[in-house]
């Protein structure tokens, strides 16, 4: 089953078009990377995928439900997680404290006064621990090691319990060995959840390493869909992107 399908989407800035007539699908526990050269609009199609941006035309459904009414919060609450670029955890909390906000921001409507947020004490040392981070969970946030911060916000996406995860640059700024253990573990998480994975990479190696399918934009455009082996062989991306890097 589809979970995510997007048709002709479209979005501008001013006289910059970000997302350009884009349509794709992504099926139930599908692992699929989103390539493309700085300025080619994957992050901006997340953001409107995840509905911090209004798009300009096109549809998102997922699910088979229209998304374009509703907030983030809600596409967060129906299933669509979201890791970003620059990691975005509570500097001050803790690694327990911040999965426990993360756990209670799904379940509860903000109250004033009690921390509800507490009572979420074992399943946040339990998601830690599925990131490999149960050793970190008394440690502010700020003064984690960068990989680790990276691990922090992925446990902080799947509090949801997201069954598509959107992930944007998640190995930017690691050393090419933790790169592989982050992707390694991701694609265990998403093995055992069921969930499916879309993430954007630079590393070729990460890109041709795990993902099963491959989406190549340039310049707004998906100009190519298909197994890492014809994507790779593919002239047009090697024109526009892999040039001789692949
Ligand atoms: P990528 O993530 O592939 O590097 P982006 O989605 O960030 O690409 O950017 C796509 C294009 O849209 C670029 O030309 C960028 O400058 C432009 N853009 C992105 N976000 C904004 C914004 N908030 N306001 C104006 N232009 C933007
Ligand atoms: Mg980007």
């Amino acid at each position: 089953m589809n979970l995510l399908v997007v048709e002709n989407l479209r979005k501008d800035f001013g006289g910059v078009r970000a997302v350009d007539d884009v349509s794709l699908r992504i099926g139930e526990g599908e692992f699929v990377a989103l390539i493309g050269p700085n300025g080619a609009g994957k992050s901006t199609l997340f953001n409107v995928i995840d509905g911090q941006l209004a798009a300009d035309a096109g549809r998102v459904r997922y699910c088979d439900r229209a998304l374009e009414r509703m907030s983030t919060a809600v596409r967060t609450r129906l299933g669509i997680g979201r890791t970003f670029q620059v990691a975005q955890a509570f500097a001050s909390m803790t690694a327990l404290q911040n999965a426990q906000v993360a756990l209670a921001a799904g379940r509860e409507a903000l109250s004033v006064g009690a921390p509800l947020w507490r009572r979420h004490e074992e399943a946040a040392r339990a998601l830690l621990a599925q990131v490999g981070l149960a050793e970190r969970a008394g440690s502010a946030a700020s003064t984690l090691a960068y990989g680790d911060l990276k691990r922090l916000e992925l446990a902080l996406a799947l509090a949801a319990g997201p069954r598509l995860l959107l992930m944007d640059e998640p190995t930017a700024g690691m050393a090419p060995g933790e790169r592989t253990a982050l992707m390694h573990l991701v694609e265990e998480l998403a093995v055992a959840r069921g969930m499916a994975v879309l993430f954007t990479e630079h590393s070729m190696d990460v890109v041709f390493g795990f993902a099963r399918r491959v989406l190549v934009l340039s310049a707004g455009r998906l100009v190519a869909d298909g197994t890492p082996e014809a994507v790779r062989a593919d002239p047009e991306v090697r024109r526009v992107y892999l040039g001789d890097a692949a």
